[in-house]
């Protein structure tokens, strides 16, 4: 099969027919294999049932459903669990991403050689305030922290190699890290492609503006986790370290006064607070340290890499 196309939705029951069936021209025209993978979020209108008549009509429409709404991230997951295809396509369910794009992705994996192929909506058909500004400087973050160079994480319009998809958990929001996820996992080859992007036709928006804190905290997290996941230690050591040596210098500091001059008064010293704080937080963050080292020890994914290739074996 040439290609999987994945499709999270949320109550967006107008729109799947619609979406599926200019899917399908678009395959037929180039002459392309695929399913389509809809899968129902928790919907509380009527998407599932939609979902089954599309099922029994066409062959290539598979579907999940979610017994309650889990997320976008925890759908794309499901979804890339099943997905079939050499190529995984993801895309929004509200015909603001273009089907017509599909087969020009798949060519930049195919024959380009990209592990993956994320969207780029330069002209965007959201409202200019609520949505714009805060991606912007949003994706701008994004872009130092991961030295990932692209301009729209959030796309929903993304391709992928199968084995990409297959390397990767997407959990909690972390959807909009996609490509940061396939970096970590070794995926370096990204590429980009400018989208078309249109007016939401029907339905409304299902994220407010919690997503960009939210964002940001997810951000934070996978950075954390991607470089000191497996050895939390190496990051709350070297923090411990550094404040309970700064905080022993000050005590030896107060205590080598106080041998000097007897009437010295201690605890009335900025010296003595410093001193103070700076060595609870030592401890501190050795304790986060060493817990942080006890579960990293004792979870399922301790030893979680990817073997590439082997010979001889
Ligand atoms: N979505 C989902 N689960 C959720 C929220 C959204 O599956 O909890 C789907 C939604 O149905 C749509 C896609 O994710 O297909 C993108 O959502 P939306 O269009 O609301 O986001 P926006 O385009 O406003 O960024
Ligand atoms: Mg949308």
């Amino acid at each position: 099969m040439n290609i999987s196309v994945v499709i999270p939705l949320l109550n967006e029951e107008e729109s799947l027919p619609e979406l599926c069936a200019w899917i399908q021209r678009v395959m037929d025209e180039n002459g392309l294999s695929y399913e389509i993978i809809l899968v129902d979020d928790g919907s509380t209108d009527q998407s599932w049932c939609v979902i089954e008549q599309l099922c029994t009509l066409h062959s290539f429409i598979k579907g999940i459903k979610f017994q309650r709404n889990y997320g976008k991230s925890a759908a794309l997951n499901e979804g890339f669990k099943a997905a079939q295809g050499e190529v995984v396509i993801t895309m929004d369910a509200d015909l603001q991403d273009s089907p017509n794009e599909i087969p020009e992705l798949r060519k930049m994996i195919v024959e380009e050689g990209y592990d993956m192929v994320s969207g780029w909506k330069k002209k965007r058909y959201d409202s200019t305030l609520a949505k714009n500004i805060p991606s912007k400087f949003f994706n701008a973050v994004t872009r130092r922290m991961s030295k990932i160079p692209l301009h729209d994480f959030n796309c929903g319009l993304k391709a992928y190699k199968r084995k990409v998809i297959k390397s990767i958990e997407v959990y909690g929001e972390m959807h909009r890290y996609i490509p940061v996820l396939a970096k970590w996992a070794g995926f370096k080859r990204i590429g980009e492609k400018v989208v078309e992007h249109r007016p939401r036709k029907y339905g409304v928006t299902k994220f407010g503006w919690e997503r960009f804190i939210n964002g940001f905290l997810d951000l934070a997290s996978i950075m954390f986790v991607g470089r000191f996941g497996k050895r939390p230690m190496h990051f709350f050591g070297l923090w411990g370290t550094l404040s309970f040596f700064i905080g022993l210098l000050f005590s030896v500091y107060l205590i080598v006064s106080k041998f000097v001059d007897p009437e010295y008064a201690l605890t009335n010293r900025p010296a003595f607070f410093i001193a103070l704080t700076l060595l609870l937080l030592g401890s501190q963050l050795f304790l986060a340290g060493f817990t942080g080292e006890l579960i990293a020890r004792n979870s399922a994914e301790r030893n979680s890499y990817l073997v590439e290739k082997k010979l001889g074996v």
